[in-house]
């Protein structure tokens, strides 16, 4: 008699699940737009660590990692 492991390989997917999730939300906080202190028209966007870009100046400047202020 022969007995099957059935659905061994799914475990790995539905336990990734909550870790995605929570990078979601991690990545949806850093596409928000930020104000631009120079034409202060909120147009900044995260582009990566530290580095931040305003599509309306059309300029690149340093920030903080993961937000922009003081
Ligand atoms: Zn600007």
């Amino acid at each position: 008699m022969v007995k099957k492991t059935k659905g061994s390989g799914r475990f790995g997917a539905r336990y990734g699940a909550p870790l995605k999730q929570k990078r979601l939300n991690i990545e949806e906080k850093q596409k928000k737009l930020y104000k631009c202190p120079l034409c202060l028209k909120e147009k900044v966007k995260r582009v990566s660590s530290g580095i931040w870009y305003c599509s309306k100046c059309d300029v690149k400047f340093a920030g903080k990692a993961y937000s922009l202020g003081e």
